[in-house]
């Protein structure tokens, strides 16, 4: 596509000042995003030919190729093929969506449940067929860009409150008229910074003020709780959650998104959310892939137990190190660095020494607040972790932040 070069089209300055900053960044040597793994192998992942440690993916339970969901993706393949040719409502619906959705809505203790192809799509649609012109929605202003974007997309007055700042809720939950419809959408572990929603309170605000609760359970399920089963058994509690969304992306080694919840809720979104009819069904093995994934976890709990041990050494050792890790308590660790040039450094030093981590820069994450964002998983042993915060340890006396 030939872009005009005479600066007058916004549209073709901003893709410019895009491939500018790409450039420049290749040219320095601190371009790290998109390398393609050329295998991948519990924690460790090949990368241009050197097999390096993981700490950038979401495998928290170390499922990817497990025997059990290897080969339900495989059996789901030989008989109903790749994909269905179809959107969920027409032709895409097999036994194997039914029963994903069944597994999903017995997993979260709920009526029912509806799965859509993506995670991000679910919480867009989701959201957006919830609400109306008419009614408010309070977020978190840490929540992900997915649930941001579906209160944009809803055109409902979008209300922000300070992260996990229940004063902030309260106050601006009580300022809403009576008889508005009210929607409160958190992220149950937020994403860059590892640390829990307080959800006992955001509970207890919903019931005071009459609104819904939507928790996004991305990082949440199959990483708090005893058994793995996510917030609402981290904190105990029974009920309280209107809407249970979560993802088959990040614990689950497959693609796609669910909400579970009353059956009435679940009719409701299954009939109006665009994401769910006008896109294609998820593909069998990937439904299939999943469905297992959340009997696996039913089966195996110590793999939490590992994971928590894990997440346990991992905080508690950078910490001793010196590094501000923030409030997190969850397999996402950030490691805080300040300003981005020297969390480039700190990623280039680790990836040369076979530690695959990436840095999180502003815009992403506050002003001041850049980071090496590392994940920690069950598929680490501790020998692997103890290197990885030595490497890190090393990169911060180097950019002179320890
Ligand atoms: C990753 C993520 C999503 C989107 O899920 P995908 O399956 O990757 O589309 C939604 N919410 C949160 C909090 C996430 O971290």
């Amino acid at each position: 596509m030939p872009l005009p070069q005479d600066g007058n089209n916004p549209i073709a300055w901003r893709i410019q000042q895009m491939n500018e900053r790409v450039k420049q960044n290749k040219a320095q040597d601190l371009y790290f995003y998109l390398q393609p793994a050329e295998a991948v192998n519990g924690a460790h992942v090949t990368i241009n030919g050197r097999d390096m440690l993981q700490f950038a993916s979401y495998a928290y339970l170390d499922l990817l190729g497990h025997p059990k969901i290897q080969a339900a993706a495989q059996q789901a393949l030989d008989e109903f093929g790749s994909g269905t040719h179809g959107v969920r409502i027409l032709a895409g619906t097999t036994r194997i969506h039914v029963e994903l959705e069944e597994t999903i809505a017995q997993f979260k203790k709920a009526e029912a449940a509806i799965a859509f192809s993506s995670g991000y799509g679910t919480n867009l649609g989701v959201i957006s067929a919830l609400l109306g012109r008419n009614d408010i929605v309070f977020s978190d202003k840490l929540n992900h860009a997915s649930i941001v974007d579906g209160c944009l997309l809803s055109r409902s007055k979008f209300v922000r409150f300070n992260h996990n700042d229940m004063n902030d809720l309260g106050r601006k939950l009580a300022k809403a008229p009576a008889k508005t419809g009210k929607l409160v959408v958190v992220d149950a572990v937020f994403s860059m910074d590892g640390d829990v929603i307080n959800l006992p309170e955001v509970v207890r605000l919903c019931k005071q003020h009459e609104a819904l609760l939507m928790v996004d359970e991305a990082h949440s399920v199959g990483v708090l709780g005893e058994t793995g089963h996510g917030i609402m058994e981290h904190f105990g509690l029974d009920d309280g959650i209107d809407i249970h969304m979560g993802t088959l992306s990040k614990a689950i080694p497959a693609i796609g998104g669910y909400v579970a919840g009353d059956a009435e809720l679940i009719t409701y979104l299954k009939h109006t959310v665009r994401a769910f009819i006008f896109s294609a069904a998820l593909p069998p093995p990937a439904a299939a892939a999943a469905k297992t994934s959340f009997e696996v976890i039913e089966a195996e709990p110590e793999r939490i137990k590992i994971l928590q041990r894990n997440v346990d050494y991992f905080i508690s050792g950078l910490r001793k190190r010196g590094f501000n890790t923030m409030n997190s308590e969850t397999p996402i660790v950030p490691i805080i660095v300040g300003d981005d040039e020297r969390a480039l450094l700190m990623a280039k030093f680790s990836q040369e020494r076979d530690i695959f981590v990436l840095p999180v820069l502003s815009p992403a994450v506050p002003q001041g607040t850049s980071r090496l964002r590392a994940n920690v998983t069950a598929g680490h042993t501790l020998d692997e972790i103890e290197y990885a915060m030595n490497v890190f340890e090393q990169a911060g006396k180097e950019v002179g932040l320890l």
